[in-house]
């Protein structure tokens, strides 16, 4: 089965790696010589860097943009914080933080944070192509068996995918595991990170007044329409029925807040009708929740539900508006949630 599948079965022991006193120039040519895709930066047998070619063109740019003095060394420009995966990650997991992440390599550590392998997007999509075959097989080969069989499978494939058919967002499992990864590294490397949950208005009244099938083209509006209006780092999932999930990574209470705001303002401009909202069209309710380097939350859960909690004050607050509980509300849990994960 899918989830038994741990990076280390795909990664490549055979790392290059570098380190962050190394120059510049002479890493390049390592890789130009070696066809390289990246060099992983290690200190004490411990990647704490990576220079991939990404890192590569942005240094073209800055050549292109006659920047004065180029940086010289590996340690001036390597892209830190590094996303690493333990041992124990599954191949499911590692694709949610490649696409989540936007990157294409993968360091794999083992418990005491020494390299011992790379995984690279491109071994994480063929692996996971040919589980699909091979389910899609199995699928087809239980046509001719008993239904429940059938159905099991058909949940099996499920698993495997990574975004929700209607809207095109994140599903709730890649959130999930997006979320643990996003906390874990906000904890170790003392980052800041947001999360924003937004619900859709008076939904019921919508499917009510126009269908049901139309319910379902509006949300795929308005997720199109969200996904447009963020910076790449950030990530949408869809959270539950006509709700979503904003991740910010390396973003405040204040910047988060800023960027919730603008969505709503910006779905007033989508203006999509809905006759029985007060606001005459489709908007949304929001509550936003912080980690902060200086006090952070045991585990995501807690931040999704202050988020949560939040949401439930802005429809108390006449939606189309988004609430913060402060870190201070936190533990006052006769502030209400919504819906308890
Ligand atoms: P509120 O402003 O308090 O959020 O009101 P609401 O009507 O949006 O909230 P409620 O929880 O009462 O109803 C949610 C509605 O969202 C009911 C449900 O049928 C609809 N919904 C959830 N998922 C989908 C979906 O995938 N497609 C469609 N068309 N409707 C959905
Ligand atoms: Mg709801
Ligand atoms: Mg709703």
């Amino acid at each position: 089965m899918h989830a038994e599948v741990l990076v280390t079965s795909l990664m490549t022991a055979d790392v290059p790696i570098t380190t962050a006193n190394a120059d510049l120039a002479d890493v390049i040519q390592s890789m130009i010589d070696n066809h390289f895709t990246c060099m992983v930066v290690v200190e004490n047998d411990m990647p704490i860097g990576i220079i991939t070619e990404r890192d590569i063109v942005r240094l073209m740019g800055l050549f292109i943009a006659d920047k004065p003095q180029p940086p010289m060394l590996v340690a001036d420009f390597m892209s830190v914080p590094l996303a690493t995966a333990s041992e124990e990650m599954t191949l499911f997991e590692a694709l949610v933080i490649t696409s989540a992440q936007k990157i294409r390599h993968l360091p794999v550590v083992n418990p005491s944070g020494r390299l011992i392998g790379l995984v690279t997007q491109f071994d994480l999509a063929k692996a996971h192509f040919s589980i699909y075959l091979k389910q899609r097989d199995t699928i087809e080969q239980s046509v001719t068996q008993r239904t429940r069989e059938l159905l099991q499978v058909n949940e099996q494939l499920k698993s495997l995918s990574l975004v929700d058919p209607l809207t095109g967002l994140g599903n709730r499992r890649a959130m999930e595991t997006d979320l643990e990864h996003t906390h874990c590294q906000a904890v170790r490397y003392k980052r800041s990170y947001s999360v924003a949950l937004f619900d859709v208005d008076h939904f019921k009244l919508y499917n009510d007044c126009y269908g049901h099938m139309a319910g379902d083209n509006a949300l795929r509006r308005i997720s199109e329409h969200l996904m447009k209006s963020i910076r790449t780092s950030d990530r949408f999932y869809r959270y539950g029925g006509e709700e979503i999930l904003l991740i910010m990574p390396e973003t405040s209470l204040n910047g988060a807040l800023i960027l919730a705001d603008r969505i709503l303002a910006s779905l007033a401009d989508l203006n999509i009708p809905h006759e029985k909202s007060p606001h005459k069209f489709i908007t949304l309710s929001c509550g936003v929740a912080s980690q902060v380097e200086e006090n952070g939350y045991d585990s995501w859960i807690d931040l999704v539900d202050l988020a949560d909690r939040g949401l439930y004050a802005s429809k108390n607050n006449g939606r189309n508006c988004t609430t913060i509980i402060p870190p201070e509300d936190a533990a006052d849990n006769s502030v209400p949630r919504m819906h308890g994960i």
